[in-house]
């Protein structure tokens, strides 16, 4: 991933642009929580810069014909829901501890390269990209009562490395990718002002459903430590009986890099690692590597302040532009009716209909994934290499 956004992967967007002027296909679209923090600043419309304009996207993905227009944050949901059943089952076993996150693919591909000793601390949940594109193509096609394959499934992500991930044959079922276009913040903008919108004119409308709807534990996803939240939302008030404010768990917030916390659950400690940037993920790994019992959970994201910082978002030198994404995914998670993933209905009814429930073999099926060993033989990046010790400098 080219942090500064100065190297683009191949766009998609004209193939995107003739599916949708295909009148046999049908084109749904997704958007990850980050984009709709960022895309504002593109348009210089009055208050675009640090206002949520999720609503607006909407409409402007329904003017260019997308069929229907979708939340990531739904599969963000599913993501805690699944990834909070994964980690108790570890926590109980004491199984692969600690648990690192896998919704970032530059951090999941880091892993796979260059510290292959640490691929079974990944939890093999689906990203909430992979997972959408799995609900999407498993279930759309009936409710919009055409073939599979007149169904094309888009997202529309903060990230290039995303499109990297949507490649990985893992996330395909024979042989037909579970996302068809990944496109980034930046080239939406481009679409839109293609398709002639005045962005900052649109009136918002709503997402479709089912796969519209979240909590805000899906929203804030997009922030680093959002994960951790959404994770403690879940497993801590579940715990509980479901005692306890979401506000409980606002001490993972964060600007550092690399922040630690400890969490009183059922009596036991946890101990979380709150990690962005590739930098401090390998100084967090050197530390495991001496004690493996150092951390229950640790989360990584590989950009600063996590996904509202992504290559694919549009390019800022002001840092107080990363706030201010920051504070427009947490305003926005407060307006939830719902803020803990497990309460959202829709994913419930899609356990009901499809999965079963967390963990089920179905749920294994569709929404789980493997990681490999991608170290390469001759490897000529000094910094990565162990010393004799077997400790990495
Ligand atoms: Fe993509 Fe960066 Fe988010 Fe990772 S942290 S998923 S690389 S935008």
């Amino acid at each position: 991933v080219c942090p500064t956004g100065a190297i683009m992967p191949k766009s998609e967007i004209s193939y995107v642009w003739k599916v949708l002027s295909d009148p046999k296909k049908k084109v749904v679209v997704a958007i990850a929580p980050a984009v709709r923090a960022s895309i504002g600043e593109v348009f210089g419309f009055a208050g675009g810069n640090g206002t949520e304009t999720a609503g607006k996207i909407v409409t402007a993905l329904r003017s260019m014909g997308f069929a229907k227009v979708f939340d990531v944050s739904f599969a963000a949901d599913m993501t805690i829901v699944e990834e909070a059943d994964e980690f108790l089952n570890r926590l109980k076993k004491n199984k692969d501890m600690p648990l690192f996150t896998s919704c970032c693919p530059a951090w999941v591909k880091f892993v796979e390269q260059y510290y292959p000793d640490f691929i079974s601390n990944l939890s093999s949940c689906r990203s909430p990209q992979a997972m959408y594109g799995s609900v999407a193509k498993k279930i759309m096609p009936e409710m919009l009562k055409i073939s599979k394959e007149d169904l094309t499934v888009v997202s529309i992500m903060p990230c290039t490395a995303k499109k990297f991930e949507a490649r990985r044959p893992e996330l395909s079922k024979n042989g037909v990718a579970d996302i068809d276009y990944v496109l980034t913040t930046q080239e939406l903008a481009r679409m839109i002002e293609e398709a002639g919108l005045l962005f900052g004119e649109l009136e918002p409308s709503a997402f479709d459903m089912p796969l519209g709807f979240k909590t805000g534990g899906g929203v804030i996803f997009g922030n680093s430590g959002g994960v951790t939240e959404a994770v403690l939302r879940d497993i801590v008030s579940n715990n509980s009986g479901g005692a306890g404010k979401t506000e409980q768990f606002v001490f993972v917030r964060g600007e550092d890099g690399l922040r630690e916390v400890k969490v009183n659950f059922g009596g036991r400690e946890l101990n979380i690692a709150v990690v962005y940037g590739l930098k401090n993920a390998r100084k967090i790994l050197k530390d495991i590597k001496v004690d493996r019992s150092r951390y229950d959970f640790v989360e990584v994201m590989a950009c600063p302040g996590g996904c509202i910082g992504g290559a694919g978002q549009p390019v800022y030198k002001d840092l107080s532009v990363r706030k201010t994404r920051t504070k427009v995914l947490y305003e926005s998670d407060k307006t939830m009716e719902l803020r803990r993933p497990q309460d959202n209905p829709y994913v419930q009814k899609v356990y009901k209909d499809y999965f079963n429930k967390p963990g089920s073999c179905a749920a294994h099926e569709y929404l789980h994934t493997g990681h490999k060993n991608r170290k390469r033989f001759n490897e000529t990046f000094e910094i990565y290499k162990p010393d004799q010790k077997g400790n990495i400098k």
